[in-house]
């Protein structure tokens, strides 16, 4: 691993914040700086504010906002409308919030992009992980449940807005965007209330708005062998990043990973990359894209990510190595 470098850490999530400079006392003002746990994560916001009071209002509307979508998208939530919807939608049509819908639809959308390396009815067999208690399915059970995946079997209609699942025994995860959401919205919040420089980060992902006070935020991407390391460290301003990994949820098994990635194709984790971090403009799509290159692998993924133009991404390989996208590769 080259480039290591280390820094003042301030939280350790999917990877780590570093910070730069001590640039906040030229104006009135300061970093307010407040972290728990939502999601099953670890979610933190700081921001710049010259209204203290204010400042932490603002930090609870996004806690609170981010609270209300695991309250409506969590599958570990049995009373939560996706639960219900996957109770429901094998059956027939089920009735869905504007929110959830137009979520699950965009969803859809990265499927289509990604020729369904993301897909959230992956849940159609990802269920049957437990990587807590280190449960994993036989290969009888993964075929059961392969035969359940494929996004074009959701069924969604558009009057009042419904969704069926063409298979009975199909299920859908948003794990793999939902919390990019949850940062897009919690930053929508603190743009209306006219804050300029702020970051809202939810597990791996994690948007900077403005910059911090005239310099970049500093992003560190975890060394996947060490997760105290920092293999590379990016400069961001307005921007969202996203790490996945094989590193936060997983078991170890006859020396195989099992983690929470799954490949939509073999059921199995994906395991051509140890991490894949992808830079957007969205948290949302920094989200979805960023489980979708670690299923499509070094030269897929970093080719789907050149192709869109728009994105970046660094991977880093089992062996250790760290590719770039055009974007981002060093000169
Ligand atoms: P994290 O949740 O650690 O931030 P990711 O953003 O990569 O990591 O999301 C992983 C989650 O995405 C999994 O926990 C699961 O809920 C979901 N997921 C796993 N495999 C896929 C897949 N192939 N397509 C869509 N979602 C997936
Ligand atoms: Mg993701």
């Amino acid at each position: 691993m080259s480039e290591t470098e280390r820094g003042c850490r301030r939280f350790l999530t999917a990877f780590t914040l570093l910070l730069v400079g001590a640039a906040s006392a030229q104006a009135h003002g300061e970093w307010l700086f407040r972290e728990t746990a939502i999601m099953g994560t670890r979610c933190a916001v700081e921001l710049w504010t010259d209204d203290r009071a204010h400042g932490l209002a603002l930090i609870d509307d996004v806690f609170a906002e981010m609270r209300r979508i695991d309250a409506l998208m969590s599958t570990y939530k049995p009373e939560s409308e996706l639960s219900r919807l996957n109770a429901r939608a094998g059956r027939r049509p089920v009735q869905v919030s504007a929110e959830l819908f137009d979520l699950i639809e965009t969803a859809v959308d990265y499927s289509r992009v990604t020729h369904g390396a993301f897909d959230i009815t992956y849940a159609s067999v990802g269920y049957l992980y437990d990587f807590r208690s280190h449960k994993r399915p036989g290969s009888a059970a993964i075929a059961t449940g392969l035969a359940n995946v494929d996004y074009r079997k959701l069924k969604f209609s558009a009057g009042p807005r419904t969704l069926a699942f063409m298979n009975p025994g199909m299920r859908i995860d948003l794990g793999g965007i939902a919390k990019g959401y949850a940062v897009d919205r919690g930053i929508a919040i603190l743009q209306r209330a006219g804050v300029k420089d702020a970051m809202v980060n939810a597990g791996g992902d994690t948007r900077i708005l403005g910059d911090r006070r005239g310099q970049p935020w500093m992003v560190g991407v975890r060394d996947p062998n060490d997760r105290d390391k920092v293999a590379l460290r990016i400069p961001l301003e307005n921007a969202s990043i996203s790490t996945s990994g094989d590193y936060e949820r997983f078991f170890d098994e006859g020396g195989v990973r099992y983690h929470h990635i799954i490949d939509p194709k073999t059921g199995d984790s994906a395991r051509a990359l140890r991490s894949a971090t992808v830079i957007a403009t969205t948290s949302l799509r920094a989200d979805a894209l960023s489980t979708s290159v670690f299923v499509l692998g070094p030269e897929r993924g970093i080719e789907l990510i050149n192709e869109l133009g728009d994105v970046d991404a660094v991977v880093v390989t089992p062996e250790g190595k760290l590719l770039y996208s055009n974007g981002l590769a060093p000169p």
